[in-house]
């Protein structure tokens, strides 16, 4: 046999071909692996889980995945190479409102206009987009080297997990933790849809700062503020003066000594010649403006609260379209709000009622999908109730049952979790799971009926002039209810993308029934990036607790954030993106996967350095010339003794050895994966490298082939090396495996490294 080993390590080609034997070994499942590790009479120790965050299948995968899928992989390797069968459960997300927005636009530079399709259409070309993205993200993973069970591979629509999802609703329903009611959201007017608080961003805008003044009706009152103000009335400030025609009354800080005879007085609203009180709020900002506030419940979220305090009416006056209805002069239906506004402040100047306008910069909502400013309406919504899951998980914490990396961010999710607001689960799309809810007589009749406690059906027909054939109660449940003597309305609102995905841990093993529930559940790891903390996070933590009793993992591992090389945000508007396609084919997986650990540590923030990825690059070839270089020396008749030789386990180098693994294991058993990666970089570079064999060059250079120095020796270095193989391959796999199986091809050793066992 002639030995030959190629000169370079050509990771494009060789990558592929690793990769498609771990997948011919089929180690990444945890049950294939439990019967290797039985054959080979090794302990099996408890299963290790990760449920891998599902990308959203709308797109192809970015660097920050790649990040995850790193550490992932690396915690699985390990754990797989220390006797623990190892799930990496991976899957993709329908993504609601983000696919259906880029699916949306697809379509339009299709010059096919959403709206113009039926929703089973829409359903069912989005449905072939996102197994397309799916496909394509999964190839990706596999680029990265992800060691994950595609056998066990979901889809967040999948009926199966659709199923689970459904009964952790009505299960909730029955608990009395689902209810409907109107309330005040965060609406869309260009996506159609309500958003969570977190589902939008503030961003800078310019806009307008108008005073204007609200006369008093009483002629006393209108005296006393002449004499103290110089006017009749009331002067309030706002940024947005067409809500104006829905305000219910105007606030003041009860400490105000300016305002403080005024409260309970009465003054007439401008243009809509309502007349709305005056009252105390202790959460005015006495420095802000005049320190009187217009009060508008249907339009501010915060005002919204403070109606619900003082017993405010809710008077609507936009619309879903953004634009002005409702109990407005009739000039202004129908209007934008921007013109409405105009018109406004010209006919308050006109009446002398304006007395100040700045043009200002500032914060406002605005839709995390497509910048619009946010309108907040009053509308028909389902939440749940979350505060008493959120107690749950906040025990869960406080036990130590989860523990959160970095620290700070733990802090931070107690907060969320403390402070947790009504969950708004319906979302006004046509992408996602149907909300599982008949109406009887139809939805509008069931909200009125709740609205409207005391009237009954008969009161509706009169005021809304329809006729109804059902009692306006609801049906829970996925199909039509049997009773057709009644008209069933199914609802068409669809449950927030999060109340699928925050059920992924226990919904992929399938529910608490499942035989894979049993064994998996809960997971010893949650990796993913920080960004996703209370999305998603605490969402499955507390419905992991609701439907299983247990949190779902013990430590939630948050890497560090990926960022542009100039330390921005990468985004595809700003073309500042790095593809990971790219950077793997010039430097390699591994050579990528390094950088990831040494960088993106928790809390960090990391901007991509090109530099340290090609330095990577240099030790993964120095791994290869290394070994190649040890290979060479072992003369081919000797290949078998030096295979068969008992090393001594005492020997210093091999104790040295022992010690390094010990070391990085622990490294990677406490998450430190950038002291991990720096050791195993010092260790084979500066310990193995530069000094031992250089050491034992010099200790067999006088020796004659086949002799037992030369052959003790070598098989020293070559246990060594094989040491060195298993403890890096955790971090970097492809280099690792394709050196393992150059010792394979010599039968100096047997099987893929990726199922060895760390000698700790
Ligand atoms: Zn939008």
């Amino acid at each position: 046999m002639k030995k030959e080993i190629s000169k370079a390590f050509e990771s494009v080609s060789k990558e592929k071909e690793i990769y498609g034997m771990w997948e011919e070994s089929g180690l990444s499942n945890p049950d294939t692996m439990e019967s290797y590790l039985r054959e080979k009479d090794i302990a099996v120790k408890k299963p290790f889980t990760i449920p891998l965050p599902p990308p959203n299948a709308n797109a192809n995968l970015h660097i920050g995945h790649m990040c995850g899928y790193s550490f992932q992989d690396a915690m699985g390797r390990f754990n797989r190479m220390t006797g623990h069968p190892t799930l990496l459960l991976p899957g993709k997300d329908h993504a609601g409102i983000q696919t259906e927005t880029s699916f949306t636009k697809i379509l339009k530079e299709r010059g096919i206009d959403k709206w113009s399709m039926s929703r089973e259409e829409f359903y069912k070309q989005c449905y072939e987009f996102s197994m397309k993205n799916a496909q394509n993200a999964r190839e990706q993973e596999k680029n990265i080297g992800l060691s994950a069970d595609y056998s066990r591979e979901f889809f967040t629509l999948d009926p199966r997990l659709t199923k689970i999802v459904y009964e952790t609703f009505y299960k909730m329903f029955k608990d009395g933790l689902i209810y409907r009611d109107k309330r005040i959201i965060n609406w869309c007017p260009n996506c159609k849809t309500a958003l969570a608080d977190i589902d939008t961003e503030h961003e800078a805008r310019r806009g307008i700062f108008a005073y204007i003044v609200y006369p008093f009706i009483d002629e006393s009152d209108r005296a006393r503020a002449k004499e103290k103000f110089g006017i009749e009335g009331i002067t309030v400030a706002t940024t947005r003066p067409e809500t104006m025609l829905g305000d219910s009354a105007v606030a003041v800080n009860p400490m105000d000594d300016r305002y403080k005879e005024f409260v309970g007085k009465k003054v007439l609203l401008p243009i809509s010649n309502r007349e709305i009180p005056v009252i105390a709020d202790e959460e005015i900002d006495m420095e802000l403006g005049t320190g009187a506030l217009k009060v508008t419940p249907a339009h501010s979220p915060i005002d919204f609260e403070m109606g619900q305090r003082h017993s405010l009416e809710i008077i609507n006056v936009i619309d879903e379209d953004a634009k002005m209805s409702g109990n407005v002069p009739e000039r202004f239906l129908g209007m934008g709000t921007v013109e409405c506004s105009k018109s406004l402040v010209k006919e308050l100047n006109a009446l002398g009622l304006l007395t100040k306008i700045e043009n200002i910069t500032h914060e406002i909502a605005v839709c995390e999908r497509c910048n619009t400013p946010i309108e907040p309406i009053i509308s028909n919504q389902w939440f749940v109730n979350v505060k008493p899951l959120a107690e749950e998980a906040l025990k869960a914490l406080e036990k130590g049952d989860t523990k959160v990396i970095p620290s700070g961010q733990q802090r931070a999710l107690e907060h969320f979790l403390k402070n947790i607001q009504p969950w708004c689960i319906s979302r006004q799309l046509w992408w996602g799971q149907r909300i599982p809810v008949w109406y009887s007589g139809g939805k509008k009749l069931h909200d009125w009926l709740r609205e409207n406690r005391g009237k009954d059906i008969s009161e509706y027909t009169k005021e809304t002039g329809l006729e109804v054939n059902g009692t306006g109660e609801i049906y829970i449940g996925e199909n039509m209810p049997s009773d057709t003597s009644v008209t069933w309305e199914a609802e068409q609102d669809m449950f927030d993308t999060w109340f699928s995905s925050g059920q992924w841990p226990y919904s992929t093993l399938g529910g608490i029934e499942g035989e894979d529930f049993k064994k998996f559940y809960p997971a010893q790891v949650m990796e993913t990036a920080r960004d996703i903390l209370f999305f998603w996070v605490a969402r499955m933590m507390m419905l992991g607790i609701y439907v299983t009793g247990k949190t779902p993992f013990s430590t939630v591992f948050l890497h560090g954030l990926i960022l542009a090389e100039d330390g921005s945000k990468m985004s595809k508007s700003k073309g500042n993106g790095v593809e990971p396609s790219d950077v793997i084919n010039k430097y390699g997986a591994d050579s990528l996967r390094l950088w990831y650990f040494s960088d993106a540590l928790p809390g960090s923030n990391a901007p991509v350095r090109e530099e340290k990825i090609k330095g990577n690059r240099n030790f993964v070839n120095k791994i290869w010339n290394a070994s190649r270089f040890i290979l060479m020396n072992i003369d081919e008749t000797e290949l078998d003794m030096v295979s068969k030789y008992e090393v001594d386990s005492n020997l210093p180098r091999v104790i040295k050895t022992k010690d390094h693994i010990e070391n990085v294991s622990k490294y990677l058993e406490n998450y430190k994966f950038n002291l991990g990666a720096e050791a195993i970089r010092e260790f084979f570079w500066h310990q193995l490298c530069d000094i031992w064999i250089e050491e034992i060059k010099g200790e067999i250079k006088d020796e004659a082939i086949g002799s037992e120095i030369r052959i003790a020796k070598l098989a020293e270095l070559l246990l060594i090396l094989k040491e060195n193989l298993k403890i890096m391959h955790p971090f970097i796999p492809f280099i690792t495996e394709s050196v393992w199986q150059e010792l394979v091809a010599l039968k100096l050793a047997d099987g893929i490294l990726m199922g060895k066992q760390i000698s700790k």
